[in-house]
């Protein structure tokens, strides 16, 4: 009895595998590639004309069925992936994404005007400020993403993604960036292909600021440079010179800030170019 029982148990057991796999096969090509987990970014990969859509939000699928989306900082433990194939075949998949322990950093000390900026100057940020987020709507059809990224200046790191900030004792915005310390006037280069959105020589909080459209809807910045070499419009392969490298803006030294945002999502840049390479290579 007790065996039959068992085998009872595996057949059943089988039965439900099989069912699963099935159910697979229902579906369509779907591949997903990278880090889920916050600050993460994801690759995929489906049938062309297939429609994708994360959390109700509908994603730029190429002509060859490639996409992209990425996690904040502060991602809720679960995402929803839905695509309909061409054929009409749908598939829902949900997605864990991990979460992840930041750093608090308190700096105290500073001079007041350094934490709040005086008014005179509160209308100058929100036009800019309104300028970046512009350039971060953006969902552009070309997926130079699909050339990997690396790193755009080579330097210990001196600041890492997600850090929460606390200044003379105000929590402030979390670090979101990277920051690489090198002396000023190290070369910038483009840590993949994009068009320059985003050329300015002297924003208040980030100075010399450039931001590349790396198509989909992701986007690189680049802060506090000393020289901006590129143009608005321009369109740069890897590894092309974009200026240098500064303490320009609310800067406390020569660093590069460089940040990688999915739309509004913020994405660490670190997850995406790997290990930083000993000394500068060209
Ligand atoms: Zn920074």
């Amino acid at each position: 009895m007790t065996r039959f029982r068992f085998s009872l148990f595996l057949a059943l057991g089988l039965a439900m595998a099989l069912t699963a796999q099935f159910a697979a096969a229902q579906g369509g090509f779907l591949r997903l590639k990278g880090d889920f987990v916050q600050g993460g970014l994801v690759l995929g990969r489906t049938e062309p004309g297939a429609e994708v859509a994360l959390d109700g939000r509908t994603l730029r699928v190429d002509p060859k069925g490639n996409f992209v989306f990425g996690f904040h900082r502060d991602a809720p433990a679960e995402a929803r992936l839905s695509v309909r194939f061409p054929d009409g075949r749908t598939e829902e998949r949900a997605l864990a994404v991990e979460a992840r322990d930041y750093d608090v950093q308190r700096i105290d000390g500073l001079p007041p005007r350094m934490v709040t900026p005086p008014d005179a100057v509160l209308a100058r940020i929100k036009a800019e400020n309104a300028k970046i987020a512009e350039t971060r709507r953006n969902d552009g059809a070309t997926p130079y993403f699909l050339d990997g990224f690396v790193w755009p200046t080579v330097g210990r790191i001196s600041g890492i993604y997600g850090s929460q900030r606390i200044l003379n004792g105000q929590p402030r915005q979390p670090h979101y960036g990277i920051d690489i310390a090198a002396p000023a006037g190290t070369p910038v280069r483009a840590p993949a292909g994009g068009v320059v959105t985003l050329a300015e020589d002297d924003l208040y909080y980030t100075g010399g600021t450039i931001i590349l459209d790396h198509g989909h809807g992701l986007t690189s910045a680049f802060l506090h440079m000393k020289d901006v070499e590129v143009t608005l419009g321009q369109a740069v392969a890897q590894g092309a010179r974009l200026g240098t490298v500064g303490s320009t803006g609310r800067s406390t030294g020569p660093h590069l800030d460089w940040r990688i945002n999915w739309f509004q999502a913020r994405i660490d840049p670190q997850l995406l170019a790997g290990p930083m390479p000993k000394k500068e290579t060209n």
